[in-house]
Parts: C-alpha cells; structure tokens; sequence
C-alpha cells in the first residue's frame, strides 16, 4: 500500500504558529515594505523551484519574508479608497470552510449558512423579504450580476432570450449618476451594451442624482426609441458617501419600464445608524441591490452579495449549457438519504462562477459574533469619526470641509491662511497627502469635490479610534503649515 503524499494532522501546529504571527503583524510596528524592498523581492522572486523544501520551511519562510512584508491595508490609520482590514472571527471562519467545505454544493452545514447569511444579510439591510441572493467575489461581479439580470429582463419584455441568443443591435441605456462607481460602466461593456450606454446623470449640491435630471433623460431615451436597461442608484457614493434618492429613482425607473438596481456595496450597511435610516427610503422599490460584506463587515477580501426579487431571473441570464459530468449525478426528487443526493441551491447557475468558495460562513460568523447591535455599533462609530474631521476642518482656520458627511467619509483640504487660488490649493493638497502617505502612519486616499483636491478618509475599519482620527487631523494641519510656511 502506497504513503499519501500529503500529510494529516499538522493544521494545529501550522495554525498556531501563524496566529501569532498575525498577531504580531496586526500591531503594525513594523517599517514600510518598500523600505526594504530588496530583501524581500530577492527571497521570492526565485525560478521555479525544482525540489520542494517541505512544510516547516515553507511556513516559516510564509511568516519571515510574506507575513512580515504585508500589506498594511489593515492597519487602523488605513482609509483610503473603500477597503478594510478583516477582523478576526470572520479570518477563521474562512479558513475553516476552505478545509471543510472546499464547495458550497451538496448538503452540508456550509451549504445551508450560505443561504441562512444570505437571508440575514438582507435583513440587516432592510431589503424586501422576497429578496433572494446568490454570493459572488465583490462589486464589481455583484453589479454585473444584477445588470445582467436587468438585461435579460428589459430584452425578454422585447421577445428576445439574450442569455441565449444574444442581444440584437438596438440602442439601450443604463441611467447612472455621474457619481457612479467604474464597474457599471464595465458590466455594460461585458453585458454587450458597451460602456457608452451608461448615461451620466447629473447630481445635485449634496453629489446625489438629480431626479428631474434623470426624468429628463428617460424621457429623451424614449423620444430616440432607446431599451431602457436600468436605473442604477448609489447608496453611498465610493467618493463622497452619498446616498442617491432611491425612491424617486425607484419610482421614474417603475414609471419609464426600467430595472431599478440599487449599488450599496459600501454603504448600504449605513442604514444601521438611525440617524441616516430615513435616507434609504425607497429600496423596497429596488429589483436587485448589492452589498459587500468585505467593505463595511470587515469580511475578509473576496465576498459580495447581490439580491434580487426573483432568482429565476438569474438562472435564466446565467445557466449553462447541460454538462454530462453533472446530469444524472444527483436525484431529482427529495429522496434524499445522502449529502451527494442533491447539489442543494444552484448558486453556480445564478452567476458567473461555478467553483467558488463556501462565503456565507464569513458573513454568519460575522453576525453571529456581532449581531445587529454590533454592527450598528460599528457603524454609528464610523459615522461619528467623519463627523468628527468635517467638524474639526470647519472649524479650523486652515482647513476646509468639502462635505457633510452622510455616512463614514470625510473630504477636507488644507487652505492655509492665504486665500490661495484654486489651482494652488488642489496642487498644495496633492504634495500634502503624498507627504502624509510617505511620512506618516496615516493612510488616507484623494478625490476631487467639484473641482476641488480632496483628502479622502473613509472609515470602515473597526480597530480605528479616536486617537487615530484627531491624529490625522493634526498631521494634516503639520505638514500644511510646513509646506505654506517652509
Ligand atoms: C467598492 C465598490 C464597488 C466595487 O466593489 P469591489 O468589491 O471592489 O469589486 C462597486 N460599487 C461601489 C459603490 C463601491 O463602493
């Protein structure tokens, strides 16, 4: 009899020793990684090795050089762009599942929390009770998947199957704020509609949709004889948190026979805070919403949801073509006496992947250890901390707040006392936030506020505090008198 070629049995040593390493890792008193580039990029960046050198060195050579030369997304002074750190809990469930359940299908406990997160996570967000959703990598796959289900039915109400089919050459649109994150325009370009058929909507003072605006275009479409595809409301803007107004939205798209898709991939948690629920009115209206657990759920990396009204739509726009290693390998009925009876749910026929990982165990081990209270917690705190820079800037003689913060962004600039041009300020606050990003732990992202260069914090990150924020400010301040007075 021959010897496995893979051992059994060294998961606690490994787990135990890379624990701490996290641990240790997640304190962030180390130096930058490009500080010593040349150490680390010259361990890895080997030919392929022709011998292996066995688990005990590969672990350790996983701690020593990739561990202790991550990425410091994770620290608690990281805020820029819309990306956290994840927290504990939520790691290990991942983890777990990747060993006991390498696939969501067939009947096991993982495969029954993949629905059970699903059905929670939509009442955590408030949506309908009808709606149903299926797990994918992000938002960017989460809003192809709700626009391809606008598609399919915009072009069945048409006659035509363009799951099947494919879709003919007539004009279609997609009616977006101007604030609306890059992937709807790249789901239309993969949907076969072309990036162009996105329609810029223009926003109002607050960098939310203007609804007479979006009247006015629907109305123009269908003038041209235009498919109207979707409208597509923010719920909470990626570069300034805003929250489109998704009733009247909801009701011009219902009005005009269009798809009403709503993008809350970072802020739709937001409604947990009482004091912005009543800015969510309207997603009732919504036919499919996404969210991404790995924003503001501290998830690890790699899990979005997207929910529709009716998953029958999704397997139309995304079932296959029959495969024979599949067909006949399940019972049809519910005589099921064995966990290989059934593939369980076809969540691999309600979008694009087949094998995916389990993902729903990260969201249940997140509510699970949290609960509602938790998280509303979370969020009240990081909508306080945008709160708390737009208050500080407004109050500052130097500084400036671009916006009231509605949810957990802030975006302030440096003005000094001066009175200094436009273009002088967006150059001043563009030198300033690379001096931060390089000289300082503080790690926010840039955006520009009509017009103006902007430092974008976005709090999300639930081992920020309040000593991280005030310090941010403080720096801010720091650098922008050295560089006005220097
Ligand atoms: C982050 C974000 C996306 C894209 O999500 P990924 O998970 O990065 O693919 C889409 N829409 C909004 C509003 C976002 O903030």
């Amino acid at each position: 009899m021959s010897e496995p070629l893979a051992e059994t049995g060294a998961f606690s040593e490994h787990l135990s020793r890379i624990g701490e390493a996290l641990d240790e890792f997640l304190r962030f008193e180390r130096p930058d990684p490009v500080d010593h580039i040349e150490q680390w990029r010259s361990a890895l960046d080997r030919p392929l090795p022709a011998e292996g050198v066995g688990a005990e060195k590969t672990v350790t050579e996983l701690i020593d050089v990739l561990v202790a030369n991550g990425a410091r997304i994770s620290d608690p002074r990281f805020w820029g762009f819309i990306t956290t750190g994840p927290t504990t809990v939520p790691v290990i469930a991942a983890a777990a599942a990747m060993v006991a359940a390498p696939q969501r299908y067939s009947i096991h406990a993982f495969n029954l929390v993949e629905e059970v997160s699903l059905d929670w996570l939509r009442d955590l967000c408030g949506l309908a009770p009808v709606m149903k959703g299926v797990y994918v990598s992000g938002g960017s796959v989460a809003n192809l998947v709700g626009l391809a289900a606008a598609r399919q039915a915009a072009f069945e109400r048409a006659g035509l199957d363009p799951a099947a089919g494919g879709i003919d050459g007539r004009p279609t649109a997609i009616y977006a704020s101007a604030e609306v994150h890059h992937t709807v325009q790249r789901s239309a370009g993969v949907l076969g509609l072309g990036r162009a058929a996105v329609r810029a909507v223009p926003v109002d003072d607050w960098h939310r949709m203007d609804t007479g605006a979006l009247r006015e275009l629907l109305e123009a479409g269908r003038r041209d004889g235009v498919l109207p595809i979707a409208v597509v409301a923010t719920a909470g803007t990626t570069n300034t948190g805003a929250i489109d107004p998704l009733r009247a939205c909801g009701e011009l798209a219902g009005e005009f026979g269009a798809w009403f898709h709503v993008d809350g991939a970072y802020g739709l948690v937001g409604r947990l805070d009482p004091r912005v629920t009543d800015r969510f009115d309207g997603l009732d209206l919504a036919d499919s919403v996404i969210v991404d657990p790995h924003k503001w759920l501290a998830a690890p990396v790699g899990v979005a949801a997207a929910f529709v009204r009716d998953r029958a739509i999704l397997h139309r726009a995304f079932t296959q073509e029959p495969a024979d290693y599949l067909e006949g390998s399940f019972v049809s009925g519910d005589d099921i006496r064995s966990s290989f009876d059934s593939m369980g749910i076809p969540y691999g026929d309600f979008a694009v992947e087949l094998s995916a990982p389990a993902r729903g165990v990260i969201v249940w081990a997140i509510l699970r250890e949290q609960g509602v209270a938790g998280i509303r917690a979370r969020v009240m705190r990081d909508n306080d901390y945008a709160r708390r820079v737009a208050r500080k800037a407004a109050e500052h003689p130097r500084l400036e707040s671009l916006t009231e913060p509605e949810l957990s962004i802030a975006c302030i600039r440096y003005v000094g006392s001066d009175g200094a041009g436009a273009e002088r300020l967006n150059d001043l606050n563009e030198r300033l936030l690379r001096r931060l990003v390089r000289e300082t732990g503080y790690l926010p992202s840039a955006t520009v506020v009509d017009g103006a260069f902007a430092i974008r914090p976005c709090f999300i990150n639930p081992r920020t505090t309040d000593g991280h924020v005030d310090g941010l400010v403080d720096a801010v301040v720091a650098i922008g008198d050295e560089l006005t007075t220097g």
